[in-house]
C-alpha cells in the first residue's frame, strides 16, 4: 500500500451520517428564505485577489493574514480563494448589472476559506449560507433580514441565540468618531497591544473587536459612536429597533459590535449563542451601502448577513434538535446471485415509484447468507425486507416482511406479491407516497 494523502489542516470530509444533517439543514434555510422572496445566486470560489482587497479594506484580519491568495502559475494573475460571499455577489451584480430593472435578493450557500488557527467552530474551509438585498436603502430591509434569521431559529427550535444590533452611521459620522478613538487610545498608548497600536492610525475601530481579555476594560470605557450620530442615522436604526420590537424580536443594543469587514455602514448585527464556547457567532451582517460604487457600480444600497454553517450544526447537537437518521423504506434480500435480472426491473419500478429502496450488493467475499443479509436489513433500519427467494421468484412474487414493531395487537405478517406490479403496491410499503 502506498503512503496515505489526508486532507488539509482544518478542512474536513463530510460524510454520512452528518452529511443528511447537512442537506436537512440547507432545505429548510432555502424554503425559508424562499418565501421571503430571496433568490439563488452562484458565484466562483476563486475570484481575483484586489477584489477582497479592495472589498472587505486592507486592514483585516481577513486580507492582512487569513486569506489564501496564489498566483495562477499559467498566467500569472493574483487569485484568492473566497473568504466571504459578499464581495463576489457585489461584483457578480455589478459585472452583469444585475440591478437594471430594480432591486434584488438574493443568496448563496458554500464553502468560505480562512487561513485561522482550526479549533472547534474554526475551521480554514467552512460554510457559510448568506443572503445580500441590494438596491434597497430603508431600515425595514434591515428588519426583514434580521426577522429571517430569527425566524430559521424559531423552526429549528433553537434557543439561546441572542441579537446584538449597533450602528456605525455614515462614513462623516465614523470620520468625527475616529478622531475621538484616536485621541482616546493616544492617551492609553501603554494599555494597547501590539494589533491596536498598529491599528491606532490605520483602523482604530478594529481595536474596539478586540478579542484581548486585557484591553477589554479600555475598550468598554472608549468614545461611543452612537454619540456622533446625526439626524438621519440615529432615524435609520432607531427605526429598525421599533421594527424588530414590532415583531417581538428581542436584541440587545451593544454600542462595540463594530464586525470585521470594512464595508459596513447604519446597522450591523450579530446572533450569538453561550452554548458553544468561545466561537459563539452563528450569524453576523449589516448595511453595506458603500459596497457596489467600490467596486465600480453604479452607487447603490446593499445590506446582507452570513451564518456559519458548522456553528449552527453543533448549536443543533447541542440542543438536540437534529432530525434521525434517514431510513430506507425497504431493504431487499438477494439470496442467488443468479436473481438479479429479475430483481433489478422490480426495484426499479419501486423506486420510480418514489420508495427508497435499498439493495443487499455482493462484497469481494461473494453474496452474504441469508441470516447476514436479514441483520443487514434490520439495521438499515428500513421497516420492510423484501425477499427475493428462489421460491417466491418461482411463482413470480416477492415476500414482503414488516420489519419495525407493528400496531399493537397485529402481528408482523409476511405477505406476497407479484414481481409484475409492483408500482401498483409500492404504496402499501409508503402510505405517504402520492
Ligand atoms: P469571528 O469573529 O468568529 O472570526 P467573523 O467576524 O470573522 O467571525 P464573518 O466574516 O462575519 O465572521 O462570518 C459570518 C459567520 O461565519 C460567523 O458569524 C461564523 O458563524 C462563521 N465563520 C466565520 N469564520 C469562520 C471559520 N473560520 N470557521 C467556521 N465558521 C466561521
Ligand atoms: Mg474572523
Amino acid at each position: 500500500m502506498s503512503e496515505r494523502i489526508t486532507a488539509v489542516k482544518g478542512m474536513n470530509d463530510i460524510a454520512p451520517p452528518q452529511s443528511a444533517h447537512w442537506e436537512w439543514l440547507e432545505q429548510r434555510v432555502r424554503a425559508l428564505l424562499q418565501r421571503y422572496g430571496y433568490r439563488n445566486i452562484r458565484t466562483p470560489i476563486v475570484e481575483p485577489l484586489a477584489l477582497f482587497v479592495r472589498g472587505l479594506g486592507e486592514v483585516t484580519d481577513i486580507v492582512e493574514k487569513e486569506m489564501y491568495a496564489f498566483e495562477d502559475r499559467l498566467n500569472g494573475e493574483q487569485l484568492a480563494l473566497r473568504p466571504e460571499g459578499t464581495a463576489g455577489v457585489v461584483r457578480a451584480v455589478v459585472e452583469h448589472a444585475l440591478l437594471y430593472d430594480g432591486p434584488k435578493r438574493f443568496y448563496y450557500m458554500g464553502p468560505m476559506f480562512r487561513h485561522e488557527r482550526p479549533q472547534r467552530g474554526r475551521y480554514r474551509q467552512f460554510h457559510q449560507i448568506g443572503v445580500e438585498a441590494l438596491g434597497l436603502a430603508g431600515p425595514e430591509v434591515d428588519a426583514e433580514l434580521i426577522t429571517m434569521a430569527a425566524d430559521l431559529w424559531q423552526q429549528l427550535g433553537l434557543e439561546d441565540i441572542v441579537l446584538e444590533i449597533n450602528t456605525l452611521g455614515q462614513p462623516a459620522e465614523r470620520a468625527a468618531h475616529r478622531q475621538a478613538l484616536i485621541a482616546y487610545f493616544e492617551q492609553h498608548r501603554d494599555q494597547l497591544d501590539e494589533d491596536a497600536r498598529r491599528r491606532l492610525y490605520t483602523n482604530p475601530l478594529r481595536i474596539l473587536d478586540t478579542k484581548n481579555p486585557a484591553m477589554q476594560a479600555l475598550v468598554e470605557q472608549a468614545p461611543r459612536l452612537l454619540d456622533h450620530l446625526g439626524a438621519t442615522s440615529r432615524a435609520h436604526f432607531e427605526t429598525v429597533c421599533a421594527l424588530l420590537q414590532a415583531q417581538g424580536i428581542a436584541y440587545r443594543v451593544n454600542p462595540r459590535l463594530v464586525r470585521g469587514l470594512d464595508y459596513y455602514q447604519h446597522t450591523v448585527f450579530e446572533f450569538v449563542t453561550t452554548s458553544l464556547g468561545a466561537q459563539g457567532t452563528v450569524c453576523a451582517g449589516g448595511r453595506y451601502d458603500g459596497l457596489v460604487a467600490e467596486l465600480g457600480g453604479k452607487p447603490a444600497p446593499g445590506v446582507g448577513w452570513a451564518m456559519g454553517v458548522e456553528r449552527i450544526l453543533a448549536l443543533l447537537e447541542a440542543q438536540q434538535r437534529l432530525p434521525a437518521a434517514p431510513v430506507p423504506d425497504a431493504y431487499a434480500i438477494v439470496p442467488d446471485a443468479a436473481a438479479w435480472a429479475q430483481v433489478l426491473p422490480v426495484l426499479r419500478a419501486l423506486r420510480q415509484a418514489g420508495l427508497q429502496v435499498l439493495m443487499h450488493a455482493s462484497t469481494p467475499d461473494g453474496l452474504a447468507s441469508m441470516k447476514a443479509q436479514f441483520k443487514k436489513a434490520d439495521a438499515s433500519g428500513a421497516r420492510y425486507a423484501l425477499i427475493f427467494g428462489a421460491d417466491e421468484l418461482a411463482q413470480g412474487s416477492v415476500a414482503i416482511k414488516p420489519l419495525r414493531a407493528q400496531p399493537e395487537g397485529t402481528v408482523a405478517q409476511q405477505v406476497l406479491r407479484p414481481l409484475a406490479q409492483a408500482q401498483q403496491w409500492a404504496r402499501e410499503l409508503a402510505p405517504t407516497l402520492t
